[in-house]
């Protein structure tokens, strides 16, 4: 059933489970929980709808380089499954490689540990079982790159999929406009006895559950962690000031250009790394893709020239020759854009700021970093990518200066994908959960989403999110 926190306040059961968050990793929790027949509470921050009044509360203090924390994620019903693109690509077997990165460990648990959820995710996500993830194009560059295989969700949006399914269930009971705002421990500080609620007219009400499962995102877990700190000064979880490290995304940077040789045969190309070379260089993987320029892009000033002559060729009735102009491209000409696996890192992190929002919690400082194996990762996989396009025969890559120089900085975005700030380890030195997802020093707190992610790879994130949520779903089904 559904309610509204801003209309009715009053909760007075205790819960079997507590989930904090309606995104897909939230959302697929409690429909895969709901069918043990236990009771579950499921909250969401936001209302049903976007509200400039919700998404404040996700406005923070960036200081490193910036990936727009504040508008790559949607604070309503469905969370970012709102606005998120549909590519879908899951991990492999050499994605939970156990090795070392920058003192860091892998992976505590292996492929066959997600393997049995693809064609359940597959399903949640609406992918096509039958086709699969098939390679974009033919196998053209032979050594270090094979090409890339993935599936389009339609996309999948959580809220239009599953809100009447939340409503209708029985064991349910899923309120809005109802903001976690801190956990109470018991004495011996080892269980979550409480959750605390806010609506927005501040209005507070405490709820026990038996088990808590935070899914907030790769930037809000972390940071409601960290404000839940009047028992634990340092935040819950968080002895060994590891919640909120190793913020992870996908570097998404403009590699430079090229020419393709066969006018004839100009069609968009994509390339995923070879593990071979990945491990052989020691790098993290990627994924390249080459397309053509369908349209001029213009912005500033060049923007504001192409208007003047637009008006203006409208008044000499002589708009269609000018809009040829302002298109015009070399034939056959591309850019070259990656999503490149970014290596864990302690120093790229998510910790809280002095500015508070309206609850009177600290808001996130996001502080992303990337390091020399990252930078490493990028020039190595560019210069091969450029020497295997020309060799074999596809045409000519010009790589940007950065690319070879390594004085210069390297510009690079992002993939809106937030993960690794409460990874996953065996040991609670290197890690914030172990490997079923709960908190390694409390006996009942559970984390889902990409926040879990020890390394995060060269595939979008949601499709093993939703893998993970499925055997954690199992594991609670079975201790329960
Ligand atoms: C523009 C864009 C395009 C994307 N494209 C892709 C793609 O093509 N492929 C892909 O795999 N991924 C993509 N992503 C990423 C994808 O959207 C995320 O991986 C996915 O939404 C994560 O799901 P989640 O449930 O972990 O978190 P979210 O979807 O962020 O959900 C978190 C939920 O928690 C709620 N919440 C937050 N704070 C509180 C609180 N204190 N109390 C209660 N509730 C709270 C939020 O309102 C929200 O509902 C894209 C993202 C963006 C922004």
């Amino acid at each position: 059933m559904l309610f509204d926190f801003n209309v009715q306040t009053t909760i007075d059961k205790n819960y079997d489970f507590c989930i904090v968050g309606t995104g897909p990793a939230g959302i697929t929790l409690a429909r895969e929980l709901s069918t043990s027949g236990k009771t579950i509470l499921l909250l969401e921050a936001g209302g049903l709808n976007y509200s400039d009044e919700s998404q404040d509360f996700y406005k923070c203090e960036s200081v490193g380089h910036d990936g727009w924390p504040q508008y790559t994620r949607l604070r309503y019903f469905g969370g970012t499954s709102n606005h998120w693109s549909g590519r879908c690509r899951p991990f492999d077997s050499s994605d939970f490689d156990t090795q070392k990165i920058n003192g860091l460990p892998g992976w505590p648990i292996q492929y066959s540990a997600v393997q049995p959820y693809l064609e359940e995710a597959m399903n949640i996500l609406d992918l096509d079982i039958e086709q699969g993830f098939k390679p974009i194009n033919k196998d053209l560059l032979k050594d270090h790159f094979s090409p890339d295989a993935f599936s389009k969700s339609p996309p999948t949006r959580f809220k239009g999929k599953y809100l009447s399914e939340i409503d209708a269930a029985k064991n349910i009971d899923c309120y809005y406009n109802a903001t976690a705002t801190d956990l109470t421990l018991d004495e011996s500080h080892l269980t979550v006895t409480n959750i605390e609620i806010s609506n927005y007219k501040n209005y507070k009400s405490t709820i026990s559950a038996n088990k808590f499962i935070l899914c907030l995102g790769g930037i809000e877990t972390p940071r409601f962690m960290l404000n839940c700190n009047n028992q634990i000064k340092a935040g819950i979880g968080n002895s060994n000031d590891m919640v909120g490290r190793c913020f992870m995304e996908h570097l998404n940077v403009p590699m430079g250009s090229f020419i393709y040789r066969n006018l004839d045969n100009t069609a968009r190309m994509q390339f995923y790394t070879d593990d071979n070379f990945v491990s052989v260089i020691n790098i993290g993987k990627s994924n390249v893709t080459l397309g053509i320029i369908k349209k001029v892009k213009s912005y500033g000033r060049t923007k504001a020239i192409k208007t003047f002559f637009k008006n203006l060729a409208c008044k000499m009735e002589i708009e269609d020759k000018v809009q040829f102009i302002s298109d015009f491209k070399c034939p056959g000409m591309g850019n070259i854009g990656t999503l490149i696996e970014q290596s864990p890192n302690l120093n790229s992190r998510v910790s809280l700021s002095k500015e508070t929002d309206d609850f009177g919690l600290s808001r996130a400082k996001f502080d992303w970093q990337i390091n020399d194996f990252d930078k490493k990762t990028i020039r190595e996989t560019g210069m091969a990518m450029a020497k295997e396009f020309s060799s074999a025969g596809l045409g000519i890559v010009r790589l940007a200066d950065f690319m070879l120089d390594k004085t210069l900085d390297i510009p690079f975005g992002h993939h809106n994908h937030h993960m690794g700030t409460t990874r996953m380890s065996e040991n609670p030195k290197y890690g914030v959960v172990d490997k079923n997802s709960k908190v390694h020093e409390l006996d009942n707190l559970y984390i889902a989403g990409s926040s879990v992610f020890s390394t995060g790879g060269a595939c979008n994130p949601t499709m093993p999110i939703i893998q993970l949520c499925l055997r954690l779903a199992e594991h609670l089904k079975a201790k329960s």
